[in-house]
């Protein structure tokens, strides 16, 4: 497709405004679908009720006269000619339109009508007459400083010019069997609808398409993964690591052992391992993902473990290194933010062989990292990897085992159609000796309350996680909210006790000392943002307060809470929020991450569940999962139908679906 710079009108501040909205090229722009329609339908004023909101269009039948008051405000009134009815139009701090509403200007309103006083109140004025009776405008995810308006001229351009380059991947017989529109005519009416149905068709076009490719890459990896051997034939000294489990500081849970085995039963048998370690926050996969990992080293092979955030690898990092103290094992921690010098040494080392276990972010695979004999890759945290990065990550290595681990349990329809290239090991069971986390629910205005709970457990010299409200949906971060609160904080606890704070954007030494300080008691308080959500783990801490608990997701906040209850002292986690309390209720009730996500699933949708916050890579832009399901199960059975037509490797009809496999073997 041609660049993004080539669509007309687009300049550099436009490229970059559309950049923050991962807006890199015109097919982004083209798949940047409304969110939501505004349906602009004529209202027959004669009918209309008070203080309804009218669209209506007219004549200019006066010159606007202008109050100014306080200031800056201003208020312009003229009246309308409907051609029913002559009516009053007031319109605040609009002064400058008035140039444009000259005596017999044709003109839409759209405002509040209030009758009695035969007049509206407009909210728009716009300088053209109603085209049709019915108007659909599309309504878009912007951001600062990109109006709706201009990043629809954009969208515009792309549609006039750039429409054709579009890739068409659904065949033919597909689009027949269900009486599709074409890729370009559903992706140019879902920006330029002319009518509701053919709106609807393009919906569920987009729909279909983006979830059959979804499928058809998932059941591809399954296929391949099953015919290719991993050709690692390792030699497992299971008696070390039987060693290795007696002596750990406590005894494995029965799912753990269980898990543990079906694992060591993959890396022995020649066929690939691409199996998801499920479990509830708390409930000990790492210890389960070390096992794994001292197997396949003691089989020959390097291990990765991969993890979403700095933080998260780098306590992976120091627990592993405290378990396998007495152990000869080589160990490094893999981070996008070492220096280029450290990363080049450690490149190094990884590829002679000097390297046995490497544990980094995922900014690990995303260079050109080469292995000396990469035999298993583990993710933590899977539900943040899309599709593309599962296949990314299996052709780093010759042909590593893989296991993902995931704290998000998937209702098991879901889970089998989602995953359904892989084999799934559960942990149910909790270690034994955890008590329930108890869960209260508070309003802004019973903050005296939290803070008397959180000195309660200060005073036993408990440490408590507090996690700072979100600024809009995004993740970007507010600084001057973490500030806010450490202020707050210190002057409630200052005196006693030290607070600190933790968030994304400091760099990865300074994130390190923070954590180590929290590790040893050294900080009482620790304020941050959501990154603490995944895989965090302090015995010590056994209170978490989570403001603004209702701009998040139910799992989200299970996650969160899963920062605590980690050990056999009573945890408390504490939501505030002044809204939505009807949802937070559930996790005051339950501590069972599968009700809490199946309650997610019914209230949300697929968002909260493969992405924390809607970002994730599963992010579809059409689809959602829940509601789109029948589709996803359609699209399913005709992909698998696909994959098993012979004429699939050879007829130029399904060209473009094999080029976007292609991408899949060819990631390095
Ligand atoms: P998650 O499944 O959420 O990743 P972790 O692996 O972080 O959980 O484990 C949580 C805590 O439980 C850790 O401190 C870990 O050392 C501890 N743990 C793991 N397995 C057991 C067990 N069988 N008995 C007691 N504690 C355990
Ligand atoms: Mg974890």
């Amino acid at each position: 497709m041609s660049n993004l710079k080539e669509v007309r009108g687009i300049g550099i501040k436009g490229l970059s405004l559309l950049k923050k909205l991962t807006i890199n090229n015109i097919e982004d722009l083209l798949a940047h679908y409304p969110f939501r329609y505004v349906f602009l339908t004529k209202t027959n004023l004669q009918k209309a009720t008070n203080d309804e909101i009218v669209v209506t269009d007219g004549t200019v039948e006066t010159i606007p006269t202008i109050n100014r008051f306080k200031g800056k405000m201003s208020r312009m009134v003229f009246r309308l000619n409907t051609n029913d009815l002559v009516v009053n139009v007031v319109i605040f701090n609009r002064a400058f339109m008035k140039s444009h509403l000259r005596i017999g200007k044709a003109v839409t309103v759209i405002g509040k009508y209030q009758p009695l006083k035969n007049t509206i109140i407009a909210s728009e004025i716009r300088l053209t007459k109603l085209e049709d009776a019915l108007t659909i405008e599309p309504v878009y995810h912007t951001t600062k400083g990109l109006s709706n308006k201009v990043l629809f001229n954009y969208i515009n351009k792309a549609l006039d010019n750039h429409l054709d380059e579009l890739v068409e991947y659904i065949p033919l017989d597909i689009k027949n069997k269900y009486n599709f529109l074409s890729k370009k005519e559903a992706v140019k009416n879902i920006h330029q609808p002319s009518d509701v149905e053919v709106l609807k068709k393009a919906k569920i076009f987009l729909k279909y398409e983006e979830l059959f490719l979804f499928m058809l890459k998932i059941n591809y990896l399954k296929q391949t993964n099953r015919q290719t051997p991993s050709g690692l034939i390792r030699d497992i000294n299971l008696a070390k690591v039987e060693g290795f489990i007696n002596n750990l500081p406590f005894l494995l849970t029965f799912d753990q052992k269980r898990a543990i085995n079906d694992i060591l039963k993959d890396l022995a048998a020649k066929s690939r391992m691409n199996r998801l370690l499920q479990g509830d926050v708390g409930s000990g996969k790492t210890v389960v993902a070390f096992i794994a990992m001292y197997a396949n080293y003691l089989g020959g092979y390097q291990s990765a473990l991969m993890v979403p955030t700095e933080i998260l690898a780098l306590q992976h990092y120091q627990s592993f290194l405290t378990l396998f103290k007495n152990i000869n094992i080589r160990a490094v921690l893999l981070t996008g933010s070492l220096k280029a010098r450290e990363k080049k040494q450690i490149y190094e080392k990884i590829k002679n062989n000097q390297v046995d276990i490497i544990i980094g972010t995922h900014a690990l695979i995303q260079e050109g990292l080469e292995f000396y004999n990469l035999g298993l890759v583990v993710t933590d945290e899977q539900h943040r990897f899309g599709v593309n990065q599962r296949a990314n990550l299996k052709n780093k290595g010759v042909m590593p085992d893989i296991l993902y681990m995931s704290a998000t349990p998937i209702p098991r329809t879901y889970a089998l159609t989602i995953y359904g290239d892989m084999d799934i090991s559960n942990l149910k069971n909790k270690p034994s000796g955890r008590k329930e986390i108890i869960t209260y629910l508070k309003s802004m205005s019973e903050i005296k309350a939290v803070l008397s709970l959180m000195w309660q457990e200060l005073n036993k010299n408990h440490q408590i996680y507090v996690v700072a409200p979100l600024i809009e949906e995004s993740d970007k971060l507010d600084l001057s909210n973490i500030n806010f609160l450490k202020e707050k904080m210190t002057l409630a606890f200052g005196k006693k006790y030290t607070i600190d704070i933790l968030h994304g954007k400091m760099d990865n030494k300074e994130k390190e000392q923070i954590m180590n300080l929290f590790i040893q008691n050294k900080i009482n308080i620790l304020i941050s943002t959501t990154i603490i959500e995944v895989g965090i783990d302090v015995t010590n801490a056994n209170m978490i307060v989570i403001f603004d608990a209702d701009r998040f997701g139910l799992s989200t906040l299970h996650q969160l809470r899963g920062r605590v209850g980690r050990s056999d002292i009573q945890s408390y986690a504490i939501l505030i929020s002044n809204t939505d309390n009807e949802r937070l209720k559930i996790l005051t009730e339950t501590n069972d991450g599968f009700k809490i996500s199946e309650q997610d699933f019914i209230l949300r949708g697929q968002g909260e569940l493969f992405g924390l916050k809607q970002s994730g890579d599963m992010g579809f832009k059409a689809a959602d999962l829940k509601k789109d399901f029948k589709i996803l199960m359609q699209a399913k059975e005709d992909a698998l139908n696909l994959l098993n037509n012979k004429e699939f490797d050879t007829n130029i009809e399904y060209k473009n679906l094999r080029e976007s496999l292609m991408v899949l073997n060819n990631l390095d």
